[in-house]
């Protein structure tokens, strides 16, 4: 027989498919793909039930099922992964036993031969794939398809149950198997939510070669799976932009040894699981990271400025009375990723400013990736020269030091909505300035930098927003400086 396998544009079944083109290939099944459709030839489908169900078991643990040990006895135990929406039984002498047939070591096999023999026939359409079948082995649940719950063109005038029934044996084959998938990335907080991330792609022939380019990035660790070498477990990043964007910087990382290889995808799934509740609703968002950002971090990769690795993860919030505070460093290494994947420059600025009894730090590597990301990311574009930054640099610097025992002038910068209310609060400073007799401001300063900020936001009076950000991540920066070296 031959399974003939048509994309679905799903984003769970899409995968599934390319997943299971990747099982069935590596078993030595003969596989051929085109971009809408991929075709398995099985020729004795004993042999095949048989070997499939062996690579099933055989990437159960660890892909779904890592060992763990009893935090009470120490004695070793499986646990199923945060991540997986299978239902577990309870478990025997500290083993898994999953509720779906398929990935249980006594029955796996039989299962995919009833599987095999309810295909051919017509007595059912799946409502799927389109495809007639003879009968439905498994009726359609999360185990298969997580959004389940979410179907809305299933609540029609039949009950649900009888279209839960329309689904195929094949369908449910490649929906139970997508959790096998090496190339789903996943990143769990222990106390909260999962996230996982599968490409989006149309093309299934470029969907299997992007995701069999990147699996090796990936390791199976419980908690998280994009490996952070050479250290021996993965990179635990501290949410889902941070995640995408530590991922693009291995990608990049691994294509610079390998020129271009296939083709990248920069739409995502990102599914989120909730780890409390009976009923685990997953949500769905769609993250499409613009081309220029793609390009941005795949050249900050290339001159070894990676964004995340060398700046943002260098960087923490210290508490003044001592000691890293790590929910705050968290919070921020999220938000900065965040601003980045999105394109958003002001939202990138604001983590900067100022706050109570906190100061960020940086390591020397971190502040020349901050400074390249800048200069590559806004002053470029814009077409600020190196001397523009100077100009911005050393006003910061005034900023800093006249803000410094007045925070509120440097939040007033950041609300204002036009570039009048911008000079108004320029002056403000400025008027500040003029009563100041520091030798630490003087020193640092050029005396024309507040007339050349005047020239150049006349030159880019339509980008004075970006200034003023840039304006923004320089003065906090030397406020934080300053604050330190003061302690107060
Ligand atoms: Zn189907």
């Amino acid at each position: 027989m031959k399974i003939e396998l048509e994309s679905q544009n799903d984003l769970w079944m899409d995968n599934a498919i390319v997943n299971f083109c990747e099982l069935t290939s590596s078993i030595g099944a003969d596989v051929s793909k085109n971009p809408s459709k991929i075709t398995i030839a099985v020729p004795d489908s004993d042999k095949f039930a048989e070997e499939l169900s062996q690579e099933i078991l055989r990437r159960t643990v660890p892909n779904l099922i890592v060992d763990d040990e009893d935090k009470k006895t120490k004695a070793k135990k499986q646990v199923k992964k945060d991540h997986i929406l299978i239902q577990e039984n309870k478990k025997i002498g500290g083993e898994v036993s999953l509720k779906e047939k398929i990935y249980d070591k006594n029955e796996s096999r039989e299962i995919l031969v009833d599987i095999l023999e309810s295909l051919e026939g017509d007595s059912k359409r799946c409502v799927f794939c389109g495809r007639y079948f003879k009968k439905n082995v498994k009726n359609l649940q999360q185990a298969s398809y997580p959004f389940v719950t979410k179907i809305k063109s299933l609540s029609g005038v039949r009950g649900l149950s009888d279209y839960f029934k329309d689904y195929c044996p094949l369908c449910y084959l490649i929906g139970v198997l997508e959790w096998l998938d090496g190339s789903m990335i996943y990143r769990t907080f222990p106390a909260d939510r999962s996230y996982l991330f599968l490409p989006m792609m149309n093309d299934l022939v470029d969907l299997n070669e992007f995701k069999q380019y990147y699996v090796d990035l990936l390791g199976t660790d419980r908690y998280s799976n994009i490996k952070n070498p050479p250290m021996d477990g993965p990179e635990y990043t501290p949410g889902k932009c941070s995640t995408l964007l530590y991922f693009y910087e291995k990608f990049f990382e691994k294509i610079s040894g390998d020129g271009d290889v296939c083709s990248e995808c920069s739409k995502w799934g990102v599914i989120e699981i909730p780890l409390s509740g009976s009923v685990k609703n997953p949500k769905l968002n769609t993250i499409n990271i613009p081309d220029h950002i793609v390009g941005l971090v795949r050249s900050m990769v290339k001159n070894d400025y990676a964004p995340y690795t060398e700046f943002i993860r260098n960087t923490n919030l210290l508490k003044l009375e001592g000691g890293i505070d790590f929910d705050e460093t968290r919070i921020f290494r999220e938000k900065i990723s965040e601003a980045i994947i999105n394109d958003d420059f002001g939202s990138f600025s604001r983590p900067f400013l100022p706050r109570k009894k906190k100061r960020i730090i940086m390591r020397k590597e971190a502040y020349e990736a901050l400074e390249e990301l800048l200069w590559q990311w806004r002053c470029k574009p814009m077409g600020i020269e190196k001397d523009d930054l100077d100009t911005i640099k050393s006003v910061g610097n005034i900023v800093a030091a006249i803000t410094k025992n007045n925070v509120g002038l440097l939040y007033k910068l950041d609300k204002a909505r036009n570039s009048k209310e911008f000079w108004s609060v320029m002056r403000e400073i400025s008027r500040k300035l003029v009563g100041k007799d520091e030798t630490d401001i003087k020193s640092k300063i050029r005396p024309t930098s507040l007339d050349s900020l005047v020239q150049l936001v006349k030159t880019n009076e339509d980008d004075w927003k970006e200034v003023r950000d840039l304006l923004i991540i320089y003065s906090s920066m030397y406020h934080s400086i300053r604050s330190l070296k003061q302690g107060d």
